[in-house]
């Protein structure tokens, strides 16, 4: 019998500076006055992380599910959105919200993306955009994408929630599609405490956005159009700077866990995950497996359960899938999401940040074996 840990393992952490850094930040604040309203710490982490993401041009918002809504504002969708039902309620909620029908398409069995085999099926006169998600960080067939895009006169707003910092072939994932969404809640690698931001290629998308995020308002005059209040203030930008210089030290710790996972992992039956190849810069945002209860012996709920009595606590993540929930479950696309259903009920989160050592790590796979 292994010993639980003495203290809970969550699954997550936030990356947090020393309090005294922070404090010395806001005393710029304090001493200006000047608490919101797109100031001296929102224009540098705006600029900073627009070179960090080799990304054109970058609009910060207060969060990412704000940052999804402009985005589609900015684009003008309506009517019907493809979208992935697996992924966080946010992802399909911005959607609905904005008097959209998401619209789910399965996913890919091994990349846990929406499938774009799947895609074409399900536009109709009313599609105007496909929304996928980067899940876990895992980037999605974007070349395919934004074939079918084209071919149909749709647009492409990506989910990168979970893919701060990927890169595929040297590009950045914030140069995909027509949009990219940035969230950084704290349980993402980079995090403003709550925020996110969105990425484009169009000058004329950065200066709606950065009008729809203010009101519309464009001077003390005009108000040039229908905007919202999802501004990032002057705290939370202070954070973002700081964070942002933790952001290599975190992956570099969290690369280190990842190799034990694997190296610890690999070899028990029943027990997958999908790493992303040579050609990809990871985001070491999520490690998440996936349990086969034929061949593992037992199914992820069990091993869910039973982990809480070693102290570990992991996530079902992505459980349930949005096309479960009450409010999209009788939608026509939300049945036989074959793929999708059978993953929900297999993948599992693990304890993945920087203050997990790499005994933790050997003694949670341990204990994952003492299981079968
Ligand atoms: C976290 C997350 C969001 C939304 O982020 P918030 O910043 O919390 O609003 C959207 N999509 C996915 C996939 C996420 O994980």
């Amino acid at each position: 019998m292994i010993e639980p840990f003495e203290k809970p393992i969550p699954i997550s952490r936030p990356v947090l500076p020393l309090l005294g850094d922070f404090v010395n930040e806001l005393e710029d604040v304090w001493e200006s006055k000047w608490i919101t309203n797109l100031w001296k710490k929102h224009q540098l982490l705006e600029e900073k992380l627009r070179e960090e993401l080799e990304v054109p041009y970058l609009s910060l918002m207060n969060n990412g599910t704000t940052a999804l809504m402009i985005a589609f504002k900015i684009l003008g969708l309506e009517g019907e959105v493809i979208t992935t039902p697996f992924t966080f309620p946010a992802t399909v909620h911005a959607l609905s919200w904005e008097g959209i029908e998401p619209v789910f398409c399965d996913i890919d069995p091994v990349t846990m993306n929406i499938d774009p085999n799947k895609i074409e099926e399900l536009i109709t006169p009313k599609t105007t955009a496909i929304l996928p998600v980067h899940v876990f960080g895992i980037p999605c067939d974007m070349d395919r994408i934004q074939e079918i895009a084209d071919k149909h006169g749709l647009k492409v707003v990506y989910d990168a929630a979970h893919a701060f910092g990927v890169e595929v072939n040297g590009e950045s994932i914030g140069n995909f599609g027509d949009i990219t969404m940035f969230s950084f809640h704290p349980a993402k690698l980079f995090h403003t405490v709550e925020g996110g931001a969105i990425s484009f290629k169009d000058p004329a998308h950065k200066e709606k956005a950065d009008f729809m995020r203010n009101f519309g308002i464009k001077n003390s005059d005009e108000v040039v159009v229908e905007g919202i209040n999802g501004k990032m203030n002057e705290m939370q930008a202070s954070m973002g700077l700081l964070v942002l210089k933790m952001i290599e030290e975190e992956r570099r710790k969290r690369k280190i866990l990842l190799d034990t996972y694997v190296q610890h992992l690999e070899d028990i039956p029943g027990v997958s995950f999908c790493l992303t190849g040579s050609d990809v810069v990871d985001s070491y945002q999520f490690f998440v497996v996936r349990i086969d209860e034929s061949a593992f012996g037992r199914s992820r709920d069990y091993v869910y359960e039973k982990f809480k009595e070693y102290n570990v606590f992991t996530r079902k993540y992505f459980y349930p899938l949005c096309s479960q929930y009450p409010h999209y479950k009788d939608l026509p696309s939300a049945q036989g999401l074959k793929v999708a259903e059978q993953i929900a009920g297999e993948v599992l989160s693990f304890p993945y940040y920087g203050e997990v050592t790499v005994d933790d790590v050997v003694k949670i796979c341990n204990i994952l074996k003492s299981f079968r």
